[in-house]
């Protein structure tokens, strides 16, 4: 791990940025809604880019009907960890079915036929060697929601 200060805004521009090809081939539209004062945190950029791009390419994957992808950015208090920042990565896809919705980090799970079922395996890595955690939910209504919550005080900062 390279850690150094990165804003997490600038990891999602630069995600962004790298995918931007391959969004305009999945018919999806992103949204990015930003937090007004997101602190840095002690990251490797590299990695937090990798861990976004699998979370968007499984949200294009998802709606292969085309679909709409929102990125949050957020700040707050958890207890007990102290404050934390967090990337949210939404869809309005299918959503993930309750019998497999605990399956889906594991390494090799996937429902894809030409899926690896690496990617979330990695991006739970990713941020968990960042101090973090990665939750998954997905709503009986529609869609799906990933969230990467990186504790950057200290515990109970
Ligand atoms: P892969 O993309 O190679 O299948 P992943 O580890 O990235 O492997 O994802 C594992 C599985 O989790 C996927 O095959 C899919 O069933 C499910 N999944 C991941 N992201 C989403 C999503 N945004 N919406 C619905 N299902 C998802
Ligand atoms: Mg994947």
């Amino acid at each position: 791990l390279v850690a150094q200060p990165v804003s997490l805004s600038a990891v999602v521009d630069t995600t962004l940025t790298l995918l931007r090809h391959r969004l305009e081939s999945y018919d999806v539209s992103v949204a990015v809604e930003r937090s007004r004062r997101l602190p840095e945190i002690s990251a490797d950029p590299d990695q937090l880019k990798e861990a976004l791009v699998n979370l968007v390419l499984n949200a294009c994957e998802a709606m292969v009907e085309g679909g709409s992808i929102v990125i949050r950015e957020e700040t707050g208090v958890i207890e007990p960890y102290g404050r934390v920042v967090a990337l949210r990565v939404s869809d309005d896809g299918p959503g993930i079915p309750p019998p497999l919705i605990d399956r889906v980090f594991q390494p090799f799970f996937t429902t894809k036929g030409e899926g690896s079922g690496l990617g979330l395996a990695i991006v739970r890595r990713i941020v968990e060697e960042h101090g973090g955690w990665i939750t998954v939910m997905s709503p009986e209504t529609r869609g799906t929601t990933f969230t990467m919550v990186f504790p950057y005080e200290g515990e109970r900062g």
